[in-house]
C-alpha cells in the first residue's frame, strides 16, 4: 500500500500543476514506460483513466483501465471495478457484468482488498442496479468482520443505508448503527442546543443543512404545527426570509451550507420509523441530516444569477440574496 499512497501523492502534485488534459497523458505515458508487470504501473494506468473519466473522455479512460487490468498489477482498488464502471458508461453491459462476476468470485478468497466491495457497491448504485449494490454492500460488512472480527466497513455501512432507502426497506439495526455512526450534521432552524454543540466542535469539517419546506407544503405544515408558526414563519415568504437568515447567520462559522426541502409526509413516516417525536427541534435536525446524507440537498448561496435556492425561479440576486431580510 505504500507505494500505491506515493504515487498518489505525486499524481495530487501534478494535479496542481498541469491543466486536467495534460495530466491524464501525462500519467498514461507514465505508465506506459514501465516495463510490463512493474510495481505500480498498473495503478498509474488507473490514475490516467480516472482523469480521462473526470474530463469525459471514457474511450482513453477505457483503454487505460484495460492496460492496467492486462497488466494483473496491483492498485488501491482492482482495475476490473473501474474498467466496468466505464463500460456500463458506455453501454456496454455483458462485459461490465462480467467483470463483475469474476470480482466477485475472486472476492471469496481473502486478499481482496479493503475498498473493493464499497467501490463496486457504489458503481452498482451509481447506475440505477440497488438490488446488486445491495448485495455488494452486505459482503463487504461480512469481509471486514472475517477479516478482523468486530471491524465495521463504514463505506459499506454508508452504502447499504443509502440503497435500502431508495429500495424503501424499513429500518433495520445496521440502519440504525449507520445513522448514529455519522459524522454529518444538520442544522434545523430552531435547534439551538444543536448549534451551540456544533460551534463548540469541529465545525468546519461538517455540512450544515437547514430544513425549507416548499412552499406547496407550507400550508399543511403551519395547520399541522400552528404553535410553530412564530419559529418557521406566519407565510411562507417569511419562512424564506427565516431560512435565509439563518443560513447567513451560519455562514459565520461555517463553511459547508445547504438547504434541505423537506416533504411533510416523508417527515412524518420518517419520524414514526425512529420512534421520534415530530415537533422536537432535534427531530427535525435528524431529518435535516438525513437529507443531506442522501445528497438531498442544494448548496448554499447560489451564484447571484443562478436560480434561488427556494425554486422561485427568480435569479437568487433578485430574489432570497437581494437585501438583508428583516429580523
Ligand atoms: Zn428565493
Amino acid at each position: 500500500m505504500r507505494l500505491f499512497e506515493e504515487i498518489l501523492d505525486e499524481v495530487e502534485q501534478l494535479a496542481t500543476r498541469v491543466p486536467p488534459a495534460t495530466l491524464a497523458q501525462l500519467l498514461e505515458r507514465r505508465a506506459a514506460a514501465l516495463p510490463a508487470g512493474a510495481p505500480g504501473r498498473a495503478a498509474w494506468f488507473g490514475h490516467a483513466g480516472e482523469r480521462y473519466e473526470m474530463i469525459g473522455d471514457l474511450a482513453n479512460a477505457r483503454s487505460c483501465y484495460e492496460q492496467a487490468v492486462e497488466d494483473g498489477g496491483g492498485a488501491f482498488v482492482d482495475p476490473r471495478a473501474d474498467l466496468a464502471n466505464v463500460l456500463l458508461d458506455l453501454g456496454e453491459t455483458r462485459r461490465a457484468e462480467q467483470l463483475i462476476d469474476d470480482l466477485r468470485n475472486d472476492s471469496s478468497e481473502a486478499d481482496v482488498g479493503e475498498f473493493l466491495h464499497e467501490r463496486v457497491g457504489e458503481i452498482l448504485e451509481l447506475h440505477g442496479r440497488h438490488e446488486e449494490a445491495l448485495r455488494w454492500f452486505d459482503a463487504g460488512l461480512v469481509h471486514a468482520q472475517r477479516e478482523e472480527p468486530g471491524a465495521l466497513d463504514l463505506g459499506c455501512l454508508n452504502g447499504r443505508y443509502r440503497v435500502r432507502r431508495v429500495l424503501g426497506r424499513p429500518l433495520d439495526r445496521l440502519d440504525r448503527l449507520c445513522e448514529h455512526s455519522r459524522r454529518e450534521y444538520a442544522a434545523d432552524p430552531e435547534d439551538e442546543q444543536r448549534l451551540l454543540d456544533v460551534a463548540g466542535g469541529s465545525a468546519s469539517t461538517s455540512r450544515h443543512t437547514v430544513l425549507f419546506w416548499p412552499q406547496d407544503e407550507y400550508p399543511a405544515v403551519l395547520s399541522r404545527w400552528p404553535h410553530l408558526t412564530a419559529t418557521l414563519g406566519g407565510d411562507h415568504a417569511e419562512h424564506r426570509c427565516r431560512v435565509e437568515q439563518r443560513l447567513r447567520e451560519l455562514a459565520e462559522h461555517h463553511e459547508q451550507l445547504a438547504v434541505g426541502k423537506g416533504r411533510l409526509v416523508e417527515y412524518l413516516a420518517f419520524t414514526r420509523e425512529r420512534g421520534a417525536v415530530e415537533t422536537d427541534p432535534s427531530t427535525r435536525g435528524m431529518y435535516a441530516a438525513h437529507l443531506t446524507f442522501l445528497n438531498r440537498v442544494t448548496e448554499w448561496p447560489p451564484a447571484p444569477d443562478q436560480p434561488c435556492w427556494c425554486d422561485s425561479n427568480l435569479p437568487y440576486r433578485r430574489c432570497c440574496g437581494a437585501a438583508a431580510p428583516g429580523p
